[in-house]
């Protein structure tokens, strides 16, 4: 006779609690011949080779029955199954702990790989490759719609096909500022924290120092002749450094130039 019990648990986080499948062999008149005994865990399969005239099967879990097969007769391979069910919790209780530290650690190990995600892909630290791309492809095609116009203009000038040459020009325009739209989107041109590329950047303060005063001969435009000419200025420097703090990783930096201002 050949004898199989598979085992699977409906109820989650006791995979590791044996389950003790117990086969009982009876002699004609029901006389205990043998008892063999072996453990499963989830998923896993007894298997039992033996003669005899009746049998019973016994599925055990901490010393509660689970279920139970009696007076089984037969020569047909069979299969059983078993397998712990929510019913079953009340058997479960000397192991609860333990399921319960092992689904606690496993969810600590799955949030701390959230977190690594998290660390790893800050929305903000990404440039939406795919937007830039589309972006240079608008504006690839822009160009060659502005040229496409340009050449119609200076070839027809302002003959029959002008209207075209036009088109081609104020569509490439609208694709030249679509694109441009596309692109500043993907956050590929924004200012970024310099330690961790996010661009979630906070403006602090703005620090001003005087540098110097000096006068310079400038191309100025005179209002009332209306033509540029050469005339001395006097100009004053300030040394500007802005104070930036990037709000994901805290990181500060400065950024500094020089801010002139005319006059005469
Ligand atoms: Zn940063």
């Amino acid at each position: 006779m050949l004898l199989s019990v598979k085992r699977i648990d409906k109820l989650v986080g006791y995979a590791d609690v044996p389950i003790t499948v117990i086969v009982e062999l009876y002699s004609e008149g029901r006389d205990l011949d043998e008892t063999i005994e072996k453990n499963i865990l989830n998923n896993e399969i007894a298997s039992f080779d033996f003669e005899c005239y009746e049998f019973d099967v016994i599925c055990l879990v901490d010393g509660w029955t689970l279920r139970d097969w009696m007076g089984l007769r037969g020569t047909q391979p069979l299969n059983l199954p078993c397998g712990l069910k929510k019913s079953h919790s009340t058997y479960l209780e000397n192991y609860k702990a333990v399921a319960d530290n092992k689904a606690e650690s496993k969810r600590e190990q799955e949030s701390d790989g959230r977190h690594i995600v998290t660390q790893q892909a800050d929305a903000s630290q990404v440039v939406d490759r795919s937007k830039k791309a589309v972006g240079l492809t608008i504006m690839f095609l822009a160009m060659i719609a502005i040229f496409t116009g340009i050449f119609i203009l200076s070839v027809h000038g302002l003959g029959s096909y002008s209207h075209l040459g036009w088109l081609f020009s104020a569509i490439g325009v609208i694709g030249l500022i679509a694109s441009a739209l596309t692109i500043e989107g993907s956050g590929a041109n924004d200012t970024r924290c310099q330690k961790c590329q996010s661009n979630r950047i906070t403006f602090l303060n703005e620090g001003e120092e005087y540098k110097g005063t000096y006068s310079k001969q400038e191309s100025v435009l005179n209002k009332n002749t209306g033509y540029t000419e050469f005339a001395r200025v006097i100009k004053t420097d300030f040394w500007v450094t802005e104070y930036y703090k990037c709000d994901l990783c805290s990181h500060t930096w400065t950024k500094s130039y020089i801010r002139s201002t005319t006059s005469n």
